[in-house]
C-alpha cells in the first residue's frame, strides 16, 4: 500500500499531564478531517509538533504512545518556540504574506531558528522516510523542508500546500530570505495555493526571482517537472450542516437562541488578528447605526473574537484598539434595553458555535487579507436546514471565489459595508434561499475531503507521469548508449543550435556570446576528422561569424539563408529582401511600445526579440500584431516563425530543416546528431528522421533541450546537461 508522510508544524493532538498521567486528545480541525478521509486508500504517517511538553516528561513515552496513532513527534525547544514559531512564522511571513509589511520583523535569530528547526523536522522526516513513499508538507512554518527532503530523497513524490496567502511579487521581494524561500517551496513535484490570484503570484516570483518559466503551471527544474496549481480547501460539510450536538443541553445555546428571538442578529467571528479587519468593522457598523437610526433596538451585531497570540505586542495593542471601539460605540448608541455591540473575548464550544451560526441572520465576515476563511463556508452550511441568513464577505478573502453569492464588500469601504447591510436586512427571503442552495451546492462538492483526495490524486498522476517521461532522457544508461555509437560511428555530423541551447540566455540576456567551454566544446568537436560539426542558428551571419568564424565548422545563418561551408558563405538563390521597409516600420513601432524588446535586423529577415521583459507581456504584443503582420505579409513569399522569446520574419522555403537536409547530403554519415530547444529546431528533428528514412545503418540522435512537446528522440533539461553532455563525448 502507498504510504502517505504528512508534515505539520502541529500534530492533530494536544498533551496534557494530570495526575502523573499524560493524556493525549486528538484534535479535529479541518486538516485532520480531510486526511483522515484518505485513510482506506493510503498506510498514513504524520509528522509534526506535539505542543509543549516539560522537562520532566519522558520524551520516549510519548513517542511510544504517539507511534501507536502513526503520529511521529518532533519537539521543540522553548528558544526554538519563541524565534523559529512565534517569530519568523508568526512575525516575519505571517504579517508579510498578509500585505502587512509594516509589522514584518526582519531578525535575524529568528531566521536562523527558521532554518534551523526546519532542518530539525527534516532530520526526523529522514528517519522516517521511503523512496516509494508520497510526502505532503504543510503551510509556511515549513516552507525549507520540501527542498531540505529533495536534496536528500530525489526520488521522493513531495507536495507542498500553503494555507495563508502568497503575496504579489513586488510584496515578496521585499523579504531579504525571499530566495531561499522558494527554492524551499520547489523542491516541491506539487505546490498548492487556495486560489488562482495565489498561484499566480508565486509563479510570477519564480519566473522574476529565480528564472523558472511556467508553461501550463507547470515549472521545469532541472530534472523535475512542478506541478502549481489551485485547490480551494473545504470544510467538513455535514459536520456543520446537521451538527451532532445536542444543544438543548448547552446553556450558551440556549441564550443564543433566547437572545435571536428579540433581534436580527449580525455575527462576526475571527481569531484575534490584524488581517481580520475587525476595528474596520466596528466603525462601518457604528456608521451603520449613524446612518440608520430605524434599525436601533432591532439588530445585534455578536462580535465573537477568539484569542490567539496574546503575549505579542501587535495583537494587545489590536485587543485594545477593539475594546475601545466597541466600548464607545455600545456607549454611544445603547439604550436601556438594548446593546448594539455584543463582544465576546474567548472561544465557543462547538455547540455553540452552531447554535450562533443557525440563529444569525447575518454573517458579516471582512478581513483585510485572509488566505480562504473557513467561518465563511462553515455559516453557509449552517443553514442547509433553514434556508435563511445572508453572507456579507470581504473581496480579500480566499473564499470568495467559491462563494460569489455573497454579498461581497471591500473591507476598508465603510460606506458600502453599511450598504451591504441593509441590503442583508431587507433582502427577500427567497432570494436568500436561492444564494444559499448555490453556495450549498458547491461546498457540499468540494468538501475537506474532496480537497484532501483531489489533491494526493494530483500528486500521485505526477508521479506516474514523472516517471514515464524520464525514460526519454538523455542521461544515464541512455546517454551512454549514445557515447557508444558516436564512439564506434565513421563519419558524424553534428548540427547544433545555438541561443538556448549552448548559451541560456534566460540567465543573462546580455551574455549571449560564446564563452570559453562553448568555444573549447565546439573546438573539441571539430577537432576530429571524423566529425563535422554545423552550427545552425537562426543568428544573422555576421554574428556567427565574429564570434565562431575562427572555428573550423559549417555554420547556416538566418535559419538557412545563408551557409558557411569550407570557409566560403553562400547565399540560399530563393530569397529577397524587397519587403523588409514595410515589415520594419510595424517592428520598431512594436518596440517603442514594449520597452526592453528589440529588433535584430538580418540581411533576409527581421527578428523582434522579447527576451529581455516579461514573458506575458511579450505574448500579449505577439497576439496584437500577428493581425497586422498577417496582412502585410499577404501574397507575399514570407513567412513568420514564433521561436522562443523572438518573432521572426523571412523567406518561405527557408528554415533550419531545409538547412539540415543540406547538410544530411553532404557526405555519407553514420551519426547524426541534431539538438536545439525552441520551435524552429522541430524542423532539424524532422528533418534528420526523414533523411535517415532510408538509411537504417546510419543512427539518428535528436535532442530536445527543455520542455514541452517535441519530434525528437531524448530530451535534456537545460544548456548546463547540454555541455555536460558534449564534455562526455569528448572525454
Ligand atoms: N472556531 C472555533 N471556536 C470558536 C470560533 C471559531 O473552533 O469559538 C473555528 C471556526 O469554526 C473555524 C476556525 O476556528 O473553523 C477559524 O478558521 P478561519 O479559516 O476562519 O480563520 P483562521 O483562524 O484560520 O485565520
Amino acid at each position: 500500500m502507498p504510504r502517505l508522510v504528512i508534515i505539520s508544524n502541529r500534530l492533530p493532538v494536544t498533551i496534557d499531564r494530570r495526575d502523573g498521567e499524560l493524556h493525549y486528545h486528538p484534535s479535529a480541525g479541518g486538516l485532520a478531517t480531510g486526511l483522515n478521509s484518505l485513510d482506506e486508500s493510503y498506510d498514513k504517517v504524520w509528522i509534526g509538533w506535539p505542543g509543549q511538553v516539560s522537562e520532566k516528561d519522558d520524551k520516549d513515552e510519548i513517542r511510544r504512545d504517539l507511534a501507536k496513532e502513526k503520529l511521529v513527534p518532533v519537539f521543540l525547544t522553548d528558544d526554538e518556540i519563541e524565534l523559529y514559531y512565534e517569530g519568523f512564522s508568526n512575525k516575519t511571513i505571517w504579517p508579510h504574506f498578509h500585505y502587512f509589511t509594516e509589522y514584518t520583523t526582519y531578525n535575524e535569530d529568528f531566521w536562523r531558528s527558521y532554518q534551523e528547526v526546519n532542518y530539525k523536522f527534516f532530520q526526523v522526516v529522514a528517519d522516517e522516510i521511503r523512496d516509494d513513499d508520497m510526502v505532503w508538507v504543510h503551510d509556511y512554518q515549513l516552507m525549507l523542508l520540501p527542498n531540505l527532503i529533495r536534496q536528500k530523497f530525489p526520488q521522493v513524490s513531495i507536495g507542498f500546500f500553503l494555507h495563508i496567502p502568497f503575496p504579489s511579487y513586488e510584496v515578496f521581494r521585499i523579504l531579504p530570505y525571499r530566495e531561499e524561500l522558494l527554492e524551499g517551496m520547489l523542491g516541491a513535484d506539487q505546490i498548492g495555493f487556495h486560489t488562482y490570484n495565489y498561484m499566480r503570484h508565486f509563479l510570477s516570483a519564480s519566473y522574476r526571482l529565480a528564472g523558472y518559466e511556467q508553461a501550463y503551471h507547470h515549472l521545469t527544474i532541472d530534472d523535475r517537472q512542478v506541478n502549481v496549481d489551485v485547490f480551494p480547501m473545504g470544510i467538513d460539510y455535514d459536520k456543520y450542516a446537521h451538527p451532532q450536538v445536542e444543544a438543548d443541553n448547552d446553556k450558551e445555546s440556549q441564550e443564543i437562541l433566547e437572545l435571536a428571538l428579540h433581534r436580527k442578529l449580525i455575527v462576526s467571528i475571527d481569531r484575534l488578528d490584524y488581517t481580520k479587519g475587525i476595528p474596520q468593522r466596528i466603525k462601518a457598523f457604528r456608521q451603520f447605526l449613524k446612518r440608520y437610526p430605524e434599525y436601533h433596538g432591532k439588530v445585534n451585531l455578536v462580535m465573537l473574537v477568539v484569542p490567539s497570540r496574546s503575549n505579542v505586542d501587535t495583537y494587545k495593542e489590536l485587543k485594545s484598539e477593539i475594546d475601545v471601539l466597541v466600548s464607545e460605540t455600545n456607549s454611544e448608541y445603547s439604550r436601556f434595553n438594548w446593546i448594539p455591540i455584543r463582544y465576546y473575548y474567548r472561544s465557543l464550544n462547538f455547540a455553540a458555535l452552531t447554535t450562533l451560526y443557525r440563529a444569525s441572520d447575518i454573517a458579516l465576515i471582512t478581513p483585510l487579507r485572509d488566505g480562504m476563511n473557513l467561518v465563511a463556508k462553515e455559516y453557509i452550511a449552517a443553514k442547509e436546514d433553514s434556508k435563511k441568513g445572508v453572507l456579507i464577505l470581504s473581496e480579500m478573502a480566499g473564499a470568495v471565489h467559491e462563494l460569489n453569492d455573497a454579498i461581497t464588500v471591500n473591507p476598508q469601504d465603510a460606506n458600502k459595508i453599511v450598504d451591504a447591510l441593509v441590503t442583508a436586512l431587507e433582502m427577500p427571503l427567497e432570494e436568500q434561499a436561492e444564494r444559499l442552495e448555490r453556495m450549498q451546492a458547491k461546498l457540499k462538492i468540494y468538501n475537506v475531503k474532496q480537497w484532501a483526495a483531489n489533491f494526493i490524486e494530483q500528486q500521485q498522476l505526477l508521479k506516474t507521469s514523472n516517471l514515464a517521461h524520464s525514460t526519454t532522457k538523455l542521461k544515464g544508461e541512455e546517454a551512454d548508449a549514445v557515447v557508444e555509437k558516436y564512439r564506434t560511428a565513421k563519419r558524424r555530423l553534428f548540427i547544433i543550435d545555438y541561443d538556448g541551447t549552448m548559451m541560456d540566455f534566460n540567465v543573462d540576456p546580455q551574455a549571449v556570446s560564446p564563452d570559453e567551454e562553448v568555444l573549447s566544446i565546439l573546438n573539441g568537436l571539430a577537432a576530429d576528422p571524423k566529425n563535422m560539426v554545423v552550427v545552425n542558428s537562426g543568428r544573422d551571419r555576421t554574428t556567427l561569424q565574429k564570434w565562431l568564424g575562427d572555428l573550423p565548422i559549417g555554420m547556416s545563418a538566418e535559419h538557412g539563408v545563408w551557409m558557411k561551408e569550407e570557409g566560403e558563405w553562400q547565399l540560399n538563390p530563393n530569397v529577397t529582401d524587397i519587403w523588409k521597409p514595410n515589415v520594419r516600420e510595424v517592428l520598431e513601432n512594436l518596440v517603442t511600445r514594449t520597452p526592453g524588446s528589440f529588433i535584430e535586423e538580418k540581411d533576409y529577415s527581421l527578428a523582434w526579440h522579447y527576451r529581455g521583459i516579461d514573458k506575458e507581456f511579450g505574448e500579449k504584443r505577439v497576439r496584437e500584431f500577428r493581425d497586422v503582420l498577417a496582412f502585410l505579409i499577404q501574397n507575399q513569399d514570407l513567412q513568420v516563425l514564433e521561436g522562443n522569446k523572438v518573432v521572426e520574419i523571412k523567406n518561405s522555403g527557408v528554415n533550419k530543416g531545409k538547412a539540415t537536409n543540406y547538410w544530411v547530403n553532404r557526405d555519407d554519415f553514420d551519426f547524426v546528431f541534431g539538438i536545439g530547444d525552441d520551435s524552429t529546431d522541430e524542423d532539424i528533428f524532422k528533418a534528420i528522421t526523414n533523411c535517415l528514412k532510408d538509411k537504417p545503418d546510419t543512427l539518428g540522435v535528436s535532442v530536445k533541450v527543455g520542455n514541452g512537446h517535441t519530434e525528437a528522440k531524448y530530451m535534456v533539461p537545460g544548456v548546463k546537461q547540454v555541455r555536460k553532455f558534449f564534455n562526455k563525448l569528448l572525454s
